[in-house]
């Protein structure tokens, strides 16, 4: 009860300062392994936004047994995409909660064309305050995500979350310059403070 009234009070505040923050609706972009994780979650925790990961969502979900889970946990293991359909009624759920009211930072959707499409006839195609890619090589991305030990982290699934990254996820930098929409890139290799200083700046700009 008392958090309910704390949350609600929360989310009110959270109104109220729409008009005062800036750059709060933030997608962040990159391949397999460029610290978009690390990065969203201090993004996150500086402007008190929700960290929207698909992800972490779908990892939930696996953990708990779900059936969503269930039928989306081979297809994470092989590093292949999870459909559409599900990934952006898992997404349109979450912004509706009033905790994105006044912004939140994406990571890891949209990954594909569609799923694109679908967050631009959700939340508006003037919604996102920044597009931010984070660019790190592809032989570091490799030697990190080989390092981080997570069970959908073999070499085989590893090499097809590049291939499809590059084939499905890229294509959406020129999606968003094409349809009007500043994509900017950031240098994702140095220390995660030295990384998340040049978003900040980028966002802060
Ligand atoms: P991530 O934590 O973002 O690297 O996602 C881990 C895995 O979850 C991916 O390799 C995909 O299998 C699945 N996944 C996460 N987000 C999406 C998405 N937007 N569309 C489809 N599959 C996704």
């Amino acid at each position: 009860m008392v958090s309910g009234v704390l949350a609600t009070a929360e989310c009110a505040l959270r109104v109220a300062n729409c008009g005062l923050r800036m750059g709060r609706h933030i997608l962040l972009l990159g391949p397999p392994g460029s610290g978009k994780g690390t990065q969203a979650d201090l993004l996150c925790k500086a402007l008190g936004i929700p960290h929207i990961s698909t992800g972490v969502m779908l990892r939930d979900h696996v953990a708990r047994g779900t059936d969503l889970g269930q039928r989306a946990k081979a297809i994470m293991d092989a590093g292949d995409l999870v459909s559409d359909e599900i990934v952006v009624g898992m997404v349109r759920e979450r912004l509706a909660e009033p905790d994105a009211a006044c912004g939140y930072l994406l990571d890891g959707f949209p990954r594909t064309l569609a799923q694109a499409e679908a967050l631009d006839a959700v939340v508006g195609t003037d919604a996102l305050d920044a597009i931010v890619v984070l660019e790190v090589a592809e032989s570091e991305l490799v030697a990190r995500a080989l390092a981080r030990g997570r069970s959908d982290d073999t070499a085989e699934t590893v090499a097809n979350r590049f291939a499809v990254y590059r084939g499905q996820t890229e294509p959406l930098i020129e999606f968003y310059r094409t349809t009007g929409r500043e994509v900017v890139a950031v240098d994702g290799v140095g220390a995660v403070t030295e990384v998340l200083s040049r978003i900040v700046t980028v966002l802060a700009s």
